[in-house]
């Protein structure tokens, strides 16, 4: 029998993108997911009439390949775009009352936001020298080129929303490499954001911010169900063994021990598993993997009659600064996102516990998590009445924390990978977290692997940009 190409273990996004990637380049692939369905962290809920994200609820993008992914898997009458009511505005807790973000520069200049000091902080941007370091945290990054107002105000709720971290201890370069990268290329983020509004008529791909019908469980099956991916689920596995000419692969399935053959290897497991995975292959690397921090998160969906909250619920939402709330990061109102979240005439509201900003949520019973919820949310939205539908979703490793020596941690765990021809770790703790950034580094991952196979007909990698990722993963896996 032939030796399958390419294993893939863990079916969530990272796993299912990359196999949709190779098996549209004609690679033989098959995903071993332990569980018994696929999507990993990503699962749509349909509660009382009430759709619920277990994780990611959408997905922002602004890069080529996710569109092309997207049409090509034939996703796109699937898609749903940001309700316009949405599209107004985006909230922030400030002084125990909502306040609307202003979204551009001029209306940053007379929001009641931001103090006289603080605007005319920012004015100095494109005067501030770079600091030559490449391991600034977010809170150095930030203060140093924007003022202390606009990491407090504005990037610490957007990094602990949106990646559960502390800004004091997490990487610049990692977790905002689009800010630093203006910094780097053009001396100013303002001049780089200039500069770029005048390119993009011509080059980059639009934003988009989108989830489908049936939510993000729809995106994982319909990737689950591509022909050519053979998808194993209840498939746990437990060792990784290297051949002569690939890789043995044994798992614990409903049918027992399983062990198949392979050229090539993806893990796309948490850290912490993939470390146990590898310790027999390369003890070092296995270290460096057991290193990553993860932080729980607590997801708390709240349902209600419309008329129960007395807010316009006018926008995405709202993110909670570290001073203004202890352990709400942020509150995303679904219902005013995107259609056929809540049936007529209700709402549905999505409040994220936790972090490393509050590592005790991860203990609090179901009680206590709907208490303080509906506590915070009570006088900022109005509430009247209790919700008619509650759920909760837990997370103990929602997401990895990009914090401390992060770069060098990757790059010491790149350098071990050029050592092992055939194994590719690709998780969300490397390259980003986002599913936007998921589906790209899955691309970039197939890509490499390809390059190791040049006899397999490459129909994807035409224009398809992305190919400073593809160089480096290559390097990193030739
Ligand atoms: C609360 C929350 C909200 C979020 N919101 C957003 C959002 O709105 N937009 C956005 O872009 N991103 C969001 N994210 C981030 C995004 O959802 C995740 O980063 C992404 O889904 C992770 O995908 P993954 O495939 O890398 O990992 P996982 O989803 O963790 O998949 C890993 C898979 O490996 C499997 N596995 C583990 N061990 C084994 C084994 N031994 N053998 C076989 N399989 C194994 C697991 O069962 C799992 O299916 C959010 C995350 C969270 C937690």
């Amino acid at each position: 029998m032939d030796k399958l190409d390419v294993l893939i273990v863990g079916g969530g996004i990272t796993g299912l993108a990359s196999a949709w990637w190779l098996a549209r380049s004609g690679m033989s692939v098959e995903v071993w997911e332990a569980d018994k369905r696929t999507g990993g962290k990503i699962m749509s809920n349909r509660q009382d009439g009430y759709l619920t994200e277990r994780a990611a609820s959408m997905v922002l993008n602004f890069r080529p390949e996710v569109v092309e992914m997207v049409r090509e898997a034939g996703l796109e009458s699937a898609k749903t775009g940001r309700l316009p009511a949405a599209e107004a505005r985006r909230y922030l807790l400030h002084q125990n009352c909502l306040r609307a973000l202003p979204m551009r520069m001029g209306a940053m200049m007379t929001s009641p936001l931001w103090s006289m000091r603080g605007k005319l902080r920012l004015l100095a941007e494109p005067f501030i020298f770079s600091s030559g370091r490449a391991d600034e945290s977010v809170s150095e990054f930030i203060t140093r080129r924007l003022g202390r107002e606009v990491l407090e105000k504005a990037i610490e709720p957007f990094v602990a929303g949106t990646l559960a971290a502390d800004p004091d201890q997490t990487c610049a370069a990692a977790a905002l490499p689009r800010l630093t990268a203006l910094e780097r290329r053009y001396g100013s983020l303002a001049a780089g954001v200039l500069v770029n509004r005048v390119l993009r008529r011509r080059t980059a791909c639009t934003t988009d911010t989108f989830s489908f019908h049936g939510g993000m469980g729809a995106l994982v099956e319909n990737l689950a169900r591509t022909p050519g991916i053979n998808v194993r689920t209840g498939y746990s596995v437990d060792e990784l063994v290297r051949e002569r000419d690939g890789w043995r692969v044994t798992a614990t399935t409903p049918h027992g021990q399983q062990t198949l053959s392979a050229r090539q290897v993806i893990v796309t497991t948490p850290a912490s598993v993939a470390a146990a995975l590898i310790d027999r292959v390369d003890n070092e690397l296995a270290e460096l993997l057991r290193g990553i921090g993860y932080a729980a998160v607590n997801v708390v969906h709240a349902g209600m009659a419309r008329d129960a909250v007395g807010h316009p619920l006018d926008g995405t939402g709202f993110l909670a600064p570290r001073g203004a709330s202890a352990v709400l990061t942020g509150n995303l109102w679904m219902s005013t996102l995107f259609p056929d979240r809540a049936p007529p005439g209700k709402v549905l509201l999505t409040s994220y516990l936790g972090g490393v900003r509050a590592p005790q949520v991860a203990d609090w019973d179901d009680n206590r998590l709907v208490d303080e919820t509906l506590r915070t949310l009570r006088p900022l939205v109005n509430l009247k009445a209790d919700p008619e539908m509650v759920r909760i979703d837990r997370h103990l490793e929602a997401l990895p924390v990009y914090h401390g020596a992060y770069q060098l941690r990757m790059q010491a765990i790149a350098a071990r990978l050029r050592q092992i021809h055939g194994l590719h770790l690709e998780a969300n703790y490397r390259g980003g977290v986002s599913v936007r950034d998921r589906l790209v580094r899955g691309h970039a991952v197939a890509n490499a692997i390809l390059a190791a196979h040049p006899s397999v007909e490459r129909k994807s990698r035409e224009g398809s940009g992305n190919s400073a990722e593809v160089v480096a993963l290559q390097q990193a896996t030739s």
